[in-house]
């Protein structure tokens, strides 16, 4: 089936007791036990199971194509899973432009226990360069944040296939309707469900979902139910409620994120656009091949300095000026500011989160900031 109908079905099914056609939330924490012991209803315990998100994480494989998925409270949750999930010892190779929260986690939280190099993945030469006896993770996140640096998934699963290594990518920005790094030979897909996937601003989640049911994925599960960085009932059904129409809402975002581009482009106060649909875009060949659609994230330079940006910024009135992405409101963002010192961000650029108001009323909004 389409991802259109994988979305609305996978994650409901009639209330076998109720016949409710939309599935309750279940806030027990705890479920009953049969005369011989065993558990008729398949839960034990919430921190293990629970329906309202074995239902999200049916969808979530679904839609990613894989064969089983874990939600956590969080994305940064989901990819400290990740990291605890490694042999202490394993080297890490990360992209230089990393989502800064993960690459904080690993500086902050993993240093002398993992290794880990933050560099130009889409370097086959320098990859290839980085490549150890220990390594035992290529992590890659493409498109990028703010910069929307496109990565070969195919080109480095490929290299890490060689020695075993295993892939995870971070499919946060495209979200499968846009990308599906499973089928191009990725091992793991991780999400910060607090983006497109909750698609409203108000809650947090993230997710993981592999290719395979293999040792480390259980690895992976133990961390999940240990560690217990689980979301709530509530916040699994609000998800499983808003990967409903993801789809639909991915092609408003994908839409005015083009037509954003296009009128960007071709003002005199902008210096430069990034986005993967863009033929000037570096990897715009790898984005048309491994990409589906080029998604709802822009970003975007202008003529200036730091302080030409943040005029324009706070002269934005229907644009918000926060940081977070994938709401149905569009979000500007100064990502230098935020990053901290060792940013890479130039302090002209702005990252935009097309949201879904009518283009006519963005592209005059940033007519008269600009
Ligand atoms: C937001 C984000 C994360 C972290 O997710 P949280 O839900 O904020 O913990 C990871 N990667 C990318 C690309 C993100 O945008």
């Amino acid at each position: 089936m389409k991802i259109e109908t994988i979305a609305v079905h996978a994650g409901n099914h009639p209330d076998e007791a109720s016949k409710a056609v939309i599935q309750p939330i279940v806030l027990s924490t705890t479920f009953e036990r049969a005369a011989d012991g065993s558990y008729p209803g398949g839960h034990i315990y919430s921190r293990s199971s629970n329906p309202n998100r074995t239902m999200l994480e049916n969808v979530l494989a679904k839609l990613e194509g894989g064969a089983d998925a874990a939600a956590f409270s969080s994305g940064n949750a989901a990819g400290m899973a990740v990291f605890q999930s490694l042999p202490p010892g394993t080297h890490i190779i990360a992209p230089d432009d990393m989502y800064h929260g993960l690459r904080n986690q690993l500086k902050n939280l993993f240093a002398g226990i993992l290794t880990f190099d933050f560099i130009d993945v889409n370097d086959s030469e320098v990859l290839q360069a980085h490549i150890k006896k220990e390594t035992g993770l290529i992590w890659i996140e493409t498109p990028s944040n703010p910069l929307l640096k496109v990565t070969d998934i195919k080109m480095v699963v490929a290299m890490a296939k060689k020695t075993g290594i295993k892939v995870a990518c971070d499919n946060t920005f495209a979200t499968p309707v846009c990308q599906q790094p499973l089928a191009l030979g990725a091992d793991l897909v991780m999400h910060s469900s607090t983006k497109y996937f909750g698609g409203h601003s108000d809650l947090m989640g993230g997710a993981l979902i592999t290719k395979e049911k293999s040792e480390w994925w259980q690895k992976i599960r133990q961390v999940q139910e240990m560690g217990g960085a689980i979301p709530s009932p509530m916040d699994c059904y609000m998800l499983v409620r808003s990967m409903k129409t993801l789809p639909y809402r991915m092609r408003g975002h994908i839409h005015n994120a083009q037509l954003l581009v296009d009128f960007l482009k071709k003002h005199p106060k902008v210096e430069s656009v990034m986005y993967p649909g863009l033929p000037s875009h570096p990897q715009h060949e790898i984005a048309k091949r491994q990409m589906i659609s080029f998604g709802g994230m822009l970003s975007f330079c202008v003529k200036g300095d730091e302080s030409e940006a943040k005029r324009v910024i706070n002269g934005l009135k229907l644009f918000t000026q926060a940081t977070s992405l994938g709401g149905v409101e569009s979000l500007i963002e100064h990502r230098a500011s935020v990053e901290g010192p060792d940013t890479k961000t130039p302090f002209n650029l702005l990252r935009v989160s097309a949201g879904l108001e009518h283009i006519d009323d963005l592209v005059a909004d940033l007519t008269q900031a600009l």
